[in-house]
Protein backbone atom coordinates (compact mmCIF):
# COMPACT_ATOMS: atom_id res chain seq x y z
CA UNK A 1 0.00 0.00 0.00
CA UNK A 2 2.77 2.52 0.47
CA UNK A 3 3.97 5.74 1.89
CA UNK A 4 1.86 8.57 1.38
CA UNK A 5 1.78 12.30 2.13
CA UNK A 6 -0.44 14.91 3.82
CA UNK A 7 0.34 18.43 3.49
CA UNK A 8 -1.66 20.32 6.13
CA UNK A 9 -2.30 24.01 5.01
CA UNK A 10 -5.18 25.21 6.92
CA UNK A 11 -7.35 21.67 7.60
CA UNK A 12 -5.50 21.55 11.10
CA UNK A 13 -7.14 18.56 12.94
CA UNK A 14 -7.09 14.73 12.93
CA UNK A 15 -11.26 14.58 13.14
CA UNK A 16 -13.18 14.63 10.01
CA UNK A 17 -10.31 15.63 7.89
CA UNK A 18 -10.39 14.36 4.47
CA UNK A 19 -7.01 14.97 3.61
CA UNK A 20 -5.65 12.61 6.56
CA UNK A 21 -8.73 10.23 6.29
CA UNK A 22 -7.98 9.23 2.23
CA UNK A 23 -4.38 9.00 3.26
CA UNK A 24 -4.38 6.63 5.64
CA UNK A 25 -6.87 4.15 4.37
CA UNK A 26 -4.62 4.17 1.08
CA UNK A 27 -1.09 4.47 2.51
CA UNK A 28 0.37 1.83 5.05
CA UNK A 29 2.35 4.92 6.09
CA UNK A 30 1.46 8.39 6.39
CA UNK A 31 4.01 11.81 6.58
CA UNK A 32 2.22 14.39 8.05
CA UNK A 33 4.08 17.51 6.57
CA UNK A 34 3.26 21.19 7.72
CA UNK A 35 5.59 23.25 5.30
CA UNK A 36 6.61 26.70 6.58
CA UNK A 37 5.94 28.89 3.37
CA UNK A 38 8.18 30.85 2.12
CA UNK A 39 6.18 32.80 -0.20
CA UNK A 40 3.00 33.38 2.20
CA UNK A 41 5.31 35.14 4.39
CA UNK A 42 6.84 37.15 1.29
CA UNK A 43 2.72 38.13 0.53
CA UNK A 44 2.28 38.95 4.33
CA UNK A 45 -0.44 37.02 4.54
CA UNK A 46 1.57 36.60 7.96
CA UNK A 47 0.42 38.50 10.84
CA UNK A 48 1.36 38.13 14.66
CA UNK A 49 -2.18 37.39 15.92
CA UNK A 50 -2.87 34.88 13.39
CA UNK A 51 0.63 33.34 13.58
CA UNK A 52 0.23 32.70 17.48
CA UNK A 53 -3.31 31.16 16.84
CA UNK A 54 -1.99 29.10 14.01
CA UNK A 55 1.87 28.01 16.22
CA UNK A 56 -0.36 26.47 18.92
CA UNK A 57 -2.59 24.63 16.77
CA UNK A 58 0.26 22.91 14.80
CA UNK A 59 1.73 21.90 18.35
CA UNK A 60 -2.04 20.60 19.49
CA UNK A 61 -1.83 18.83 15.85
CA UNK A 62 1.43 17.16 16.49
CA UNK A 63 0.13 16.00 20.11
CA UNK A 64 -2.92 14.51 18.73
CA UNK A 65 -0.64 12.77 16.01
CA UNK A 66 1.57 11.50 19.10
CA UNK A 67 -1.51 10.43 20.93
CA UNK A 68 -2.03 8.07 17.48
CA UNK A 69 1.80 6.95 17.12
CA UNK A 70 2.82 9.32 14.59
CA UNK A 71 3.72 13.17 14.60
CA UNK A 72 4.19 16.22 12.67
CA UNK A 73 7.10 16.33 10.14
CA UNK A 74 8.33 20.03 9.40
CA UNK A 75 9.95 22.17 7.26
CA UNK A 76 10.41 25.45 5.49
CA UNK A 77 10.97 27.24 2.56
CA UNK A 78 9.14 26.52 -1.25
CA UNK A 79 5.93 24.73 -0.41
CA UNK A 80 6.63 22.92 -3.88
CA UNK A 81 9.89 21.92 -3.85
CA UNK A 82 9.85 20.62 0.34
CA UNK A 83 6.44 18.37 -0.40
CA UNK A 84 8.62 17.31 -3.45
CA UNK A 85 11.70 16.68 -1.82
CA UNK A 86 9.94 14.78 1.64
CA UNK A 87 7.65 12.47 -1.26
CA UNK A 88 11.01 11.54 -3.42
CA UNK A 89 12.86 11.13 0.05
CA UNK A 90 10.24 8.57 1.37
CA UNK A 91 8.95 7.17 -1.92
CA UNK A 92 5.77 8.41 -1.56
CA UNK A 93 2.95 7.27 -4.04
CA UNK A 94 0.50 9.61 -3.48
CA UNK A 95 0.68 13.45 -2.13
CA UNK A 96 -2.70 14.80 -0.20
CA UNK A 97 -3.93 18.29 0.36
CA UNK A 98 -7.15 20.30 0.44
CA UNK A 99 -8.31 22.15 -1.65
CA UNK A 100 -8.03 25.95 -1.46
CA UNK A 101 -9.33 28.67 -3.53
CA UNK A 102 -7.31 31.72 -3.88
CA UNK A 103 -5.71 32.66 -6.26
CA UNK A 104 -2.36 31.64 -4.50
CA UNK A 105 -3.72 28.48 -3.29
CA UNK A 106 -4.55 27.44 -7.17
CA UNK A 107 -1.34 28.59 -7.92
CA UNK A 108 0.42 26.75 -4.97
CA UNK A 109 -1.48 23.54 -6.80
CA UNK A 110 -0.51 24.19 -9.61
CA UNK A 111 3.38 24.33 -8.68
CA UNK A 112 2.90 21.27 -6.31
CA UNK A 113 1.34 19.15 -9.33
CA UNK A 114 4.41 20.12 -11.50
CA UNK A 115 6.96 19.67 -8.72
CA UNK A 116 5.63 16.04 -7.83
CA UNK A 117 5.99 15.17 -11.92
CA UNK A 118 4.80 10.67 -11.71
CA UNK A 119 3.83 11.27 -7.66
CA UNK A 120 -0.06 11.71 -8.03
CA UNK A 121 -1.27 15.40 -5.99
CA UNK A 122 -5.23 14.51 -4.90
CA UNK A 123 -7.24 17.66 -3.78
CA UNK A 124 -9.86 16.73 -1.30
CA UNK A 125 -12.66 19.55 -0.13
CA UNK A 126 -12.19 19.51 3.48
CA UNK A 127 -12.70 23.31 3.97
CA UNK A 128 -16.18 23.52 3.46
CA UNK A 129 -19.52 22.25 2.79
CA UNK A 130 -20.20 22.73 -0.81
CA UNK A 131 -17.38 22.94 -3.11
CA UNK A 132 -17.17 25.66 -5.07
CA UNK A 133 -18.79 24.35 -8.74
CA UNK A 134 -20.98 21.54 -6.94
CA UNK A 135 -23.86 24.61 -6.73
CA UNK A 136 -24.67 26.21 -10.12
CA UNK A 137 -26.95 28.37 -11.45
CA UNK A 138 -29.72 27.27 -14.48
CA UNK A 139 -27.01 28.54 -16.73
CA UNK A 140 -24.13 26.73 -15.24
CA UNK A 141 -22.53 29.66 -13.43
CA UNK A 142 -21.71 30.74 -9.89
CA UNK A 143 -24.18 32.21 -7.85
CA UNK A 144 -24.24 35.80 -7.51
CA UNK A 145 -27.36 36.10 -4.94
CA UNK A 146 -27.17 34.46 -1.55
CA UNK A 147 -30.95 33.13 -1.05
CA UNK A 148 -30.94 31.12 -4.29
CA UNK A 149 -27.78 29.88 -3.43
CA UNK A 150 -28.86 28.90 0.13
CA UNK A 151 -32.01 26.97 -1.11
CA UNK A 152 -29.77 24.94 -3.56
CA UNK A 153 -27.16 24.82 -0.85
CA UNK A 154 -29.98 22.84 1.95
CA UNK A 155 -30.51 20.51 -0.22
CA UNK A 156 -26.74 19.33 -1.24
CA UNK A 157 -25.80 16.12 0.13
CA UNK A 158 -23.66 16.34 3.02
CA UNK A 159 -20.81 14.17 2.82
CA UNK A 160 -20.18 11.41 5.64
CA UNK A 161 -18.36 12.48 8.76
CA UNK A 162 -14.50 11.38 8.73
CA UNK A 163 -13.47 9.31 12.10
CA UNK A 164 -9.77 10.52 13.41
CA UNK A 165 -7.44 7.99 12.72
CA UNK A 166 -6.73 5.95 15.64
CA UNK A 167 -3.15 5.38 14.67
CA UNK A 168 -0.63 6.50 12.51
CA UNK A 169 2.20 4.90 11.73
CA UNK A 170 5.15 7.58 10.14
CA UNK A 171 8.28 6.45 8.07
CA UNK A 172 11.22 7.19 9.23
CA UNK A 173 11.93 10.76 9.01
CA UNK A 174 13.24 13.93 10.89
CA UNK A 175 10.66 15.77 12.71
CA UNK A 176 12.02 19.13 11.95
CA UNK A 177 11.23 22.15 14.19
CA UNK A 178 7.71 22.79 15.12
CA UNK A 179 7.19 26.47 14.22
CA UNK A 180 6.65 29.07 16.88
CA UNK A 181 5.22 32.53 16.31
CA UNK A 182 7.83 33.95 15.93
CA UNK A 183 9.12 32.31 13.46
CA UNK A 184 5.97 32.76 11.58
CA UNK A 185 5.47 36.04 12.00
CA UNK A 186 7.38 38.36 14.68
CA UNK A 187 5.12 41.28 16.04
CA UNK A 188 3.17 42.15 19.21
CA UNK A 189 -0.09 40.39 19.34
CA UNK A 190 -3.54 41.52 20.89
CA UNK A 191 -3.65 41.31 24.60
CA UNK A 192 -6.53 38.58 24.56
CA UNK A 193 -6.49 35.80 21.89
CA UNK A 194 -8.61 32.73 22.44
CA UNK A 195 -5.89 29.77 22.41
CA UNK A 196 -5.89 27.84 18.34
CA UNK A 197 -5.85 24.29 17.96
CA UNK A 198 -8.02 21.75 17.69
CA UNK A 199 -8.76 20.34 21.27
CA UNK A 200 -9.86 24.13 22.24
CA UNK A 201 -12.56 24.10 18.64
CA UNK A 202 -14.60 20.57 19.93
CA UNK A 203 -15.00 21.99 23.55
CA UNK A 204 -16.28 25.25 22.30
CA UNK A 205 -17.70 23.49 19.51
CA UNK A 206 -19.89 20.73 22.07
CA UNK A 207 -20.21 23.59 24.24
CA UNK A 208 -21.71 25.74 21.24
CA UNK A 209 -24.39 22.63 20.07
CA UNK A 210 -25.16 21.38 23.34
CA UNK A 211 -26.33 25.07 24.99
CA UNK A 212 -25.65 28.41 23.64
CA UNK A 213 -26.76 28.14 19.78
CA UNK A 214 -30.50 27.52 21.14
CA UNK A 215 -30.47 31.40 21.88
CA UNK A 216 -28.51 32.68 18.65
CA UNK A 217 -31.76 33.07 16.25
CA UNK A 218 -32.61 36.11 19.05
CA UNK A 219 -28.96 36.77 20.43
CA UNK A 220 -26.66 36.94 17.30
CA UNK A 221 -27.29 40.63 16.92
CA UNK A 222 -27.08 42.17 20.30
CA UNK A 223 -23.27 42.68 20.33
CA UNK A 224 -23.23 43.30 24.24
CA UNK A 225 -24.53 39.61 24.83
CA UNK A 226 -21.93 38.50 23.10
CA UNK A 227 -23.77 34.65 21.74
CA UNK A 228 -22.38 34.06 18.56
CA UNK A 229 -19.88 30.66 18.15
CA UNK A 230 -17.10 32.62 17.88
CA UNK A 231 -15.87 29.66 15.74
CA UNK A 232 -14.69 32.01 12.85
CA UNK A 233 -11.02 31.29 13.48
CA UNK A 234 -11.51 27.62 14.36
CA UNK A 235 -13.09 27.14 10.58
CA UNK A 236 -10.82 29.85 8.69
CA UNK A 237 -7.75 27.04 10.20
CA UNK A 238 -9.88 24.36 9.74
CA UNK A 239 -9.52 23.02 13.38
CA UNK A 240 -13.21 22.03 13.12
CA UNK A 241 -14.76 20.74 10.13
CA UNK A 242 -18.02 22.74 9.21
CA UNK A 243 -19.16 19.09 7.66
CA UNK A 244 -19.13 17.68 11.30
CA UNK A 245 -20.53 20.79 12.97
CA UNK A 246 -23.68 20.85 10.80
CA UNK A 247 -24.07 16.84 11.11
CA UNK A 248 -23.70 17.27 14.91
CA UNK A 249 -26.18 19.79 14.86
CA UNK A 250 -29.72 19.01 16.73
CA UNK A 251 -31.99 20.43 13.73
CA UNK A 252 -34.93 20.24 16.74
CA UNK A 253 -33.15 22.86 18.40
CA UNK A 254 -33.71 26.60 18.18
CA UNK A 255 -30.91 28.60 16.78
CA UNK A 256 -29.73 25.67 14.62
CA UNK A 257 -31.23 26.69 11.27
CA UNK A 258 -29.97 30.35 11.92
CA UNK A 259 -26.22 29.47 12.69
CA UNK A 260 -26.02 26.83 9.65
CA UNK A 261 -27.16 29.89 7.34
CA UNK A 262 -24.15 31.39 8.11
CA UNK A 263 -22.38 28.61 7.37
CA UNK A 264 -23.41 28.75 3.95
CA UNK A 265 -22.42 32.50 3.49
CA UNK A 266 -18.92 31.09 4.31
CA UNK A 267 -19.34 28.65 1.36
CA UNK A 268 -21.20 31.40 -0.80
CA UNK A 269 -18.49 33.43 -0.66
CA UNK A 270 -16.18 30.44 -1.05
CA UNK A 271 -17.58 29.97 -4.27
CA UNK A 272 -17.80 33.71 -5.78
CA UNK A 273 -13.80 33.64 -4.79
CA UNK A 274 -13.04 30.38 -6.56
CA UNK A 275 -15.15 31.83 -9.32
CA UNK A 276 -12.99 34.78 -10.01
CA UNK A 277 -9.94 35.18 -7.71
CA UNK A 278 -9.45 38.63 -8.94
CA UNK A 279 -11.96 40.03 -6.45
CA UNK A 280 -10.33 39.04 -3.62
CA UNK A 281 -9.02 43.08 -4.15
CA UNK A 282 -10.87 44.02 -7.06
CA UNK A 283 -14.28 45.50 -7.28
CA UNK A 284 -16.55 42.40 -7.63
CA UNK A 285 -19.40 45.05 -9.39
CA UNK A 286 -18.12 48.40 -9.66
CA UNK A 287 -19.87 51.22 -8.77
CA UNK A 288 -16.60 53.69 -10.07
CA UNK A 289 -15.76 55.05 -6.95
CA UNK A 290 -12.89 57.87 -6.36
CA UNK A 291 -12.62 57.04 -3.01
CA UNK A 292 -12.05 59.84 -0.58
CA UNK A 293 -7.87 59.77 0.52
CA UNK A 294 -8.02 61.19 4.08
CA UNK A 295 -5.26 59.70 6.45
CA UNK A 296 -6.29 61.23 9.45
CA UNK A 297 -10.22 59.36 9.34
CA UNK A 298 -8.47 56.42 8.32
CA UNK A 299 -6.42 56.15 11.36
CA UNK A 300 -9.24 57.84 13.95
CA UNK A 301 -11.33 54.70 12.51
CA UNK A 302 -8.59 52.40 12.99
CA UNK A 303 -8.06 53.73 16.49
CA UNK A 304 -11.60 53.48 17.68
CA UNK A 305 -11.68 57.55 18.06
CA UNK A 306 -14.77 58.22 15.47
CA UNK A 307 -16.69 59.46 18.12
CA UNK A 308 -19.61 56.85 17.19
CA UNK A 309 -19.42 54.92 20.07
CA UNK A 310 -20.57 51.42 18.65
CA UNK A 311 -18.08 52.04 15.59
CA UNK A 312 -15.31 53.00 18.46
CA UNK A 313 -15.73 49.79 20.73
CA UNK A 314 -16.08 47.67 17.55
CA UNK A 315 -12.89 48.58 16.05
CA UNK A 316 -11.12 48.21 19.87
CA UNK A 317 -12.69 44.78 20.33
CA UNK A 318 -10.79 43.91 17.47
CA UNK A 319 -7.07 45.68 18.06
CA UNK A 320 -8.02 43.52 21.89
CA UNK A 321 -8.98 40.77 20.70
CA UNK A 322 -8.06 40.07 17.06
CA UNK A 323 -11.93 39.24 16.88
CA UNK A 324 -14.93 41.80 16.33
CA UNK A 325 -18.67 40.66 16.80
CA UNK A 326 -20.34 40.53 12.92
CA UNK A 327 -23.30 43.35 13.73
CA UNK A 328 -19.96 45.70 14.65
CA UNK A 329 -17.77 44.79 11.64
CA UNK A 330 -21.08 45.73 9.58
CA UNK A 331 -21.31 48.97 11.04
CA UNK A 332 -17.78 49.72 11.40
CA UNK A 333 -16.82 48.87 7.64
CA UNK A 334 -20.61 50.97 6.47
CA UNK A 335 -18.56 53.67 8.40
CA UNK A 336 -15.30 53.49 6.67
CA UNK A 337 -16.71 52.85 3.28
CA UNK A 338 -19.67 55.04 3.72
CA UNK A 339 -19.44 57.86 5.85
CA UNK A 340 -16.03 58.40 5.59
CA UNK A 341 -16.01 56.77 1.70
CA UNK A 342 -12.24 55.38 2.07
CA UNK A 343 -11.96 52.71 -0.20
CA UNK A 344 -13.01 48.67 1.16
CA UNK A 345 -9.62 47.61 0.60
CA UNK A 346 -8.08 49.45 3.42
CA UNK A 347 -10.75 48.83 5.70
CA UNK A 348 -9.83 44.86 4.97
CA UNK A 349 -6.26 45.60 5.40
CA UNK A 350 -6.52 46.54 8.50
CA UNK A 351 -9.09 43.73 9.54
CA UNK A 352 -6.53 41.61 7.85
CA UNK A 353 -3.61 43.14 10.35
CA UNK A 354 -5.55 42.23 13.25
CA UNK A 355 -8.30 39.29 12.93
CA UNK A 356 -7.54 35.91 13.81
CA UNK A 357 -10.20 34.34 11.37
CA UNK A 358 -8.81 36.98 8.53
CA UNK A 359 -10.01 34.85 5.65
CA UNK A 360 -9.40 36.03 1.91
CA UNK A 361 -13.03 34.69 0.75
CA UNK A 362 -15.33 35.96 3.99
CA UNK A 363 -12.99 38.87 4.78
CA UNK A 364 -12.69 40.71 0.38
CA UNK A 365 -16.30 39.83 0.10
CA UNK A 366 -17.78 41.35 3.00
CA UNK A 367 -16.08 44.25 2.65
CA UNK A 368 -17.52 44.41 -0.73
CA UNK A 369 -20.88 43.40 0.42
CA UNK A 370 -20.88 46.25 2.94
CA UNK A 371 -18.92 48.89 0.67
CA UNK A 372 -21.76 48.16 -2.05
CA UNK A 373 -19.30 47.07 -4.83
CA UNK A 374 -20.36 42.69 -3.57
CA UNK A 375 -23.42 41.29 -3.91
CA UNK A 376 -25.74 42.89 -1.52
CA UNK A 377 -28.66 43.85 -3.62
CA UNK A 378 -28.70 47.61 -1.97
CA UNK A 379 -25.77 48.49 -2.40
CA UNK A 380 -26.16 51.54 -1.87
CA UNK A 381 -27.60 51.52 2.13
CA UNK A 382 -25.93 52.89 4.61
CA UNK A 383 -25.93 51.31 8.39
CA UNK A 384 -26.81 54.57 10.74
CA UNK A 385 -24.14 54.12 13.48
CA UNK A 386 -25.92 55.92 16.45
CA UNK A 387 -29.22 54.24 15.49
CA UNK A 388 -27.40 50.86 14.87
CA UNK A 389 -26.07 51.16 19.04
CA UNK A 390 -29.68 51.79 20.22
CA UNK A 391 -31.26 49.08 18.91
CA UNK A 392 -27.97 46.56 19.60
CA UNK A 393 -26.22 48.04 22.53
CA UNK A 394 -29.31 49.83 23.88
CA UNK A 395 -27.74 49.64 27.89
CA UNK A 396 -23.61 50.79 26.07
CA UNK A 397 -22.59 47.43 27.88
CA UNK A 398 -21.18 46.49 24.43
CA UNK A 399 -19.51 50.57 24.28
CA UNK A 400 -18.54 50.38 27.99
CA UNK A 401 -16.71 47.07 27.57
CA UNK A 402 -14.21 48.59 25.20
CA UNK A 403 -14.85 52.23 25.17
CA UNK A 404 -13.33 53.52 29.03
CA UNK A 405 -13.40 56.72 28.30
CA UNK A 406 -16.90 56.92 27.40
CA UNK A 407 -19.15 59.70 28.71
CA UNK A 408 -16.16 62.24 29.79
CA UNK A 409 -14.60 64.56 28.14
CA UNK A 410 -11.96 62.80 26.86
CA UNK A 411 -14.09 60.66 24.13
CA UNK A 412 -13.88 62.67 20.59
CA UNK A 413 -16.55 64.63 19.34
CA UNK A 414 -18.51 62.57 15.68
CA UNK A 415 -15.61 63.20 13.13
CA UNK A 416 -18.20 63.47 10.40
CA UNK A 417 -21.68 64.75 10.70
CA UNK A 418 -23.84 61.37 9.86
CA UNK A 419 -26.89 63.42 7.71
CA UNK A 420 -23.68 65.49 5.73
CA UNK A 421 -22.34 62.01 5.15
CA UNK A 422 -25.49 60.47 3.57
CA UNK A 423 -25.98 63.28 1.47
CA UNK A 424 -22.30 63.26 0.58
CA UNK A 425 -22.57 59.25 -0.08
CA UNK A 426 -25.39 59.78 -2.37
CA UNK A 427 -24.03 62.35 -4.65
CA UNK A 428 -21.01 60.26 -5.05
CA UNK A 429 -22.78 57.52 -6.13
CA UNK A 430 -26.25 58.93 -7.24
CA UNK A 431 -29.62 58.08 -5.35
CA UNK A 432 -30.30 54.60 -3.96
CA UNK A 433 -31.02 53.07 -1.07
C1 LIG B 1 -16.53 43.64 7.02
C2 LIG B 1 -16.56 42.18 7.42
C3 LIG B 1 -15.41 41.42 7.39
C4 LIG B 1 -15.45 40.06 7.75
N1 LIG B 1 -14.28 39.32 7.70
C5 LIG B 1 -14.33 37.99 8.01
C6 LIG B 1 -13.15 37.20 7.94
O1 LIG B 1 -12.06 37.65 7.57
N2 LIG B 1 -13.25 35.89 8.29
C7 LIG B 1 -14.43 35.33 8.68
O2 LIG B 1 -14.46 34.13 8.99
N3 LIG B 1 -15.57 36.05 8.72
C8 LIG B 1 -15.55 37.36 8.40
N4 LIG B 1 -16.71 38.10 8.46
C9 LIG B 1 -17.98 37.41 8.69
C10 LIG B 1 -18.46 37.36 10.15
O3 LIG B 1 -18.40 38.64 10.73
C11 LIG B 1 -17.64 36.38 11.02
O4 LIG B 1 -17.54 35.14 10.37
C12 LIG B 1 -18.33 36.17 12.36
O5 LIG B 1 -18.47 37.39 13.04
C13 LIG B 1 -17.48 35.22 13.19
O6 LIG B 1 -18.01 35.07 14.46
P1 LIG B 1 -18.66 33.70 14.91
O7 LIG B 1 -17.74 32.57 14.63
O8 LIG B 1 -19.11 33.87 16.32
O9 LIG B 1 -19.89 33.61 13.93
P2 LIG B 1 -21.28 32.84 14.00
O10 LIG B 1 -22.33 33.87 13.98
O11 LIG B 1 -21.30 31.86 15.11
O12 LIG B 1 -21.35 32.09 12.60
C14 LIG B 1 -20.82 30.76 12.42
C15 LIG B 1 -19.81 30.76 11.31
O13 LIG B 1 -20.42 31.09 10.08
C16 LIG B 1 -19.49 31.80 9.27
N5 LIG B 1 -20.04 33.14 8.99
C17 LIG B 1 -20.85 33.86 9.78
N6 LIG B 1 -21.17 35.04 9.16
C18 LIG B 1 -20.55 35.03 7.98
C19 LIG B 1 -20.48 35.93 6.90
N7 LIG B 1 -21.12 37.10 6.88
N8 LIG B 1 -19.71 35.61 5.85
C20 LIG B 1 -19.04 34.44 5.80
N9 LIG B 1 -19.08 33.54 6.79
C21 LIG B 1 -19.81 33.82 7.86
C22 LIG B 1 -18.20 31.94 10.06
O14 LIG B 1 -17.33 30.91 9.66
C23 LIG B 1 -18.68 31.76 11.49
O15 LIG B 1 -17.69 31.26 12.35
C24 LIG B 1 -16.68 39.47 8.12
C25 LIG B 1 -17.84 40.25 8.15
C26 LIG B 1 -17.78 41.60 7.81
C27 LIG B 1 -19.05 42.39 7.82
Amino acid sequence: MGTAVVVFTRDLRVHDNPVLDAAVHEADEVVPLFVRDDRIAALRYNRPNRAAFLSESLADLDRALKHRGGHLVNRAGDVAAEVARVARQVRATSVHISADYSRYAVAREHRLREALGDVELRTHHGHVLAPPGAIRTGSGEAFSVFSPYHRKWLEHPLRRVAAAPTRIKVPDIAAGDLPTRRMICAGPTSPDLVRGGETEARRRAKRWLESNVADYDDDHDAVARDNTSRLSPYLHFGCISPVELVARADRRKAGVDAFVRQLCWRDFYHQVLADNPAVAEQDWRTKHDHWNDDDESYQAWKDGRTGYPLVDAGMRQLRQEGWMHNRARLVTASFLTKHLYIDWRLGAAHFFDLLLDGDIANNSLNWQWVAGTGTDSRPNRMFNPTLQQERYDPDLQYVKKYVEEFGTDAYPEPIVDHKQAVAAFRAARGKGD
